[in-house]
């Protein structure tokens, strides 16, 4: 099967969330009249930790969307085949007209990336662009980052691509299909860190 995934370079991100709003711009995820922090649903989140020791500090960030697990939890836990790995893209998709609302899928996933719509009673998450990268398009979040810190790809062929520019893979973090790389300049002691949920 064919694997599309993400390569994230932890070189690069700073952070920003311009593509946690693009994102949610594009799933059209807010509601500009009614939104309120804390309440506005996304498919990516930033996390982010805090390197190296006083004064000399750095705050090392990615992203994390859906992972589109290779044997997905999520599928596993819906009763009602709701949820399928495509067998063209690999990507893991939700059919929100079989979702029963349960809200087994966001119990099961172990990334904490689903979302639930209360009003429409049916859970929703990233599902790589699918409508724009059948067609030969490009996920939102990796077009609009500024810092070109997402490449999307074949998951191959982005793991070619980071041992043919002598970067090395975060292998624990990169156990599905989105390829974390670390950081060039390397701090080997973390200080603390968060993560968290956009505002
Ligand atoms: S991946 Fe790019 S757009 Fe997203 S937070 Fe990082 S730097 Fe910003
Ligand atoms: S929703 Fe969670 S369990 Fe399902 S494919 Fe994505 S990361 Fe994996």
């Amino acid at each position: 099967m064919k694997q599309l995934g993400l390569m994230i370079d932890m070189n690069r991100c700073t952070g920003c969330k311009t593509c946690v709003v693009a994102c949610r711009n594009a799933k059209e995820l807010l509601d500009h009249e009614q939104a309120m922090p804390g309440d506005i649903p996304f498919y990516i989140r930033v996390e982010s930790v805090l390197e190296g020791t006083y004064p000399v500090l750095s705050e090392r960030c990615w992203v994390v969307p859906c992972q589109h697990c290779k044997n997905a939890p999520c599928i596993a836990a819906c009763d009602n085949q709701a949820i399928g790995k495509d067998p063209q893209t690999g990507i893991v998709r939700i059919d929100r007209n079989k979702c029963a609302g349960s809200g087994k899928c966001i119990e099961a996933c172990p990334w904490d990336v689903i979302q639930f719509d209360k009003a429409g009673n049916y859970a929703h998450k990233c599902d790589l662009c699918y409508d724009r990268v059948v067609f030969g398009g490009t996920p939102v979040c990796a077009e609009v980052c500024m810092t070109d810190a997402i490449s999307f790809g074949e998951l191959g062929e982005l793991k070619n691509r980071a041992r043919e520019t002598g970067r090395e893979i975060d292998r624990k973090m990169s156990a599905m299909s989105i390829v974390y790389l670390k950081p060039a300049l390397k701090n080997t002691l973390a200080t603390g860190g968060s993560a968290g949920a956009p505002t």
